[in-house]
């Protein structure tokens, strides 16, 4: 573990204090205070206000129970959460989960990362994140929709399009917004476009959303590969997961003349030399909610290998795209081996800190999720601007926008990087940019 100023070490201790038992949330914490040692000596006011100390208590944490009735007859009982952890900038934003894991922990360091992210946006929305221990895998149409009913049956009284906007995250797509969406129009007898994002084409979703996230990661690491005077041609991708981030990281990659190689779930992972066949991945994903095992049993270029390490495969790009954790310090060591030129998270806290290290010192680019999947959130901000003047964007002006985005959050984060002293660094970067903007705000708001 790196050291941390002075300052900070209390800092630390109290939210572990405050916060027991939740490692992802304190491993979140970390990453970022372990960033910001050379700006407390810059600014000290932000130490004098005791900023750091108030950015990491949320500002409200709801958890509620969730009832819902199986297509059996029977009354199941799920815990659900919202955390709204920083409104300084604009309304709470961020995703909901919906899987088994999901805990005040997972929330919170979610809540956490999307704080810095959503400002690195340079858009106006704060940070929030929420979700269920739900599952969603293996149930109904009809039962997801009465679980989302039941959901939103309480966390309507806390949401609105100036208070706080939920969207998706793991479990929840375009599926459980629908049904999200319609039980909030019906309890509140609001059309309100804007307390959702993620929503349906006709009725006040976006263009670009549903790509966005993958899209986004591409374009970070094209940026990044062009301030080396290279580019995405003929590049080996490997990219873990395969549900949204995944797949549009693939369709832009492919786009951009790269050559996806394997991409996984929760069971294994498959490998093919050919190329991924992405028409065939999405039918698999989208149409069946099937597994990456099926896309080897139809496609004999493909080879799948159940359990193992995606990490295993060569490449020269390593995209984790599945979730937190995913990527350890003996994956690091392998990507360090193969001479991997850059990792780049579109997953959130997908590199565990140990394997952050091991790439930084075997000469690896390293770009957090905060940065590289912004381009998901950035676009939700689109998509409320959209619903806030009742207007409907083109796919190519939105996916414009998009790009833009990204090519000023990569900006950002290499010029917060030279002038804080670490030049190149993609983590201080990120966390020195996201977290002074915040800051300034609450400095500027008052106790
Ligand atoms: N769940 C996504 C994220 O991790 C998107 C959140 C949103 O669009 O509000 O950033």
């Amino acid at each position: 573990m790196a050291a941390l100023h002075d300052a900070l070490t209390p800092v630390f201790d109290e939210v572990i204090q405050r916060n027991p038992g939740e490692a992802e949330f304190h491993q979140a914490v970390r990453e970022v205070l372990e960033s910001l040692g050379p700006v407390l000596a810059k600014r000290p006011e932000y130490v004098d206000a005791e900023i750091i100390r108030r950015l990491c208590e949320p500002e409200r944490q709801i958890i509620f129970r969730v009832p819902w009735t199986d297509d059996a007859g029977r009354v199941q009982l799920n815990r659900g959460f919202r955390v709204e952890f920083n409104s300084a900038l604009g309304p709470y934003k961020g995703g909901l989960r919906f899987h088994p894991s999901v805990y005040l922990g997972i929330v919170k360091f979610l809540g956490f990362e999307q704080i810095f992210k959503n400002a690195l946006t340079g858009m106006p929305i704060g940070g929030g994140k929420g979700g269920s221990d739900f599952d969603p895998k293996g149930r109904s149409d009809a039962e997801v929709m009465r679980f989302c009913q039941s959901f939103m049956t309480e966390l309507h009284r806390h949401i609105g399009e100036h208070t706080d906007v939920p969207a998706g995250d793991i479990g929840v797509g375009g599926r459980e917004i629908g049904y999200l969406f319609g039980q909030y129009r019906r309890i509140t007898n609001r059309h309100e476009s804007g307390v959702l994002t993620g929503k349906g084409l006709t009725w006040g979703g976006s263009q670009v959303r549903t790509e966005s996230t993958g899209y986004g990661t591409v374009f970070f690491v094209k940026e990044a590969l062009a301030a080396r005077g290279q580019d995405l041609e003929g590049k080996r991708v490997v990219i873990s997961g395969s549900g949204n981030v995944a797949i549009y990281a693939t369709e832009k990659a492919q786009a951009l003349g790269a050559h996806v190689v394997a991409c996984s779930d929760s069971a294994g992972y498959i490998v093919d030399e050919a190329g991924i066949d992405l028409e065939l991945l999405k039918e698999i994903k989208n149409g069946h909610r099937g597994r990456v095992s099926d896309y080897a049993d139809r496609r004999g270029s493909a080879i799948y290998v159940a359990g193992g390490s995606i990490w295993d495969v060569p490449s020269d790009i390593a995209l984790p795209c599945a979730t937190q954790n995913e990527l350890d310090a003996d994956a690091a060591a392998k990507l360090v081996a193969h001479r991997t030129l850059i990792v780049a998270e579109g997953a959130n806290m997908p590199t565990t800190p140990d394997a952050a290290r091991v790439l930084r010192d075997g000469g690896v680019i390293f770009a957090p999720g905060k940065a590289v999947n912004a381009g998901g959130v950035a676009t939700s901000a689109l998509e409320m601007q959209q619903n806030a003047s009742r207007d409907s964007w083109s796919f190519e002006h939105t996916e414009q926008r998009l790009s833009e985005i990204m090519s000023s959050i990569h900006q950002r984060c290499l010029e917060t990087a030279d002038e804080y002293g670490t030049p190149g660094d993609y983590v201080a970067g990120a966390n020195i940019a996201g977290f002074t903007q915040v800051a300034d705000a609450m400095l500027a708001q008052g106790v």
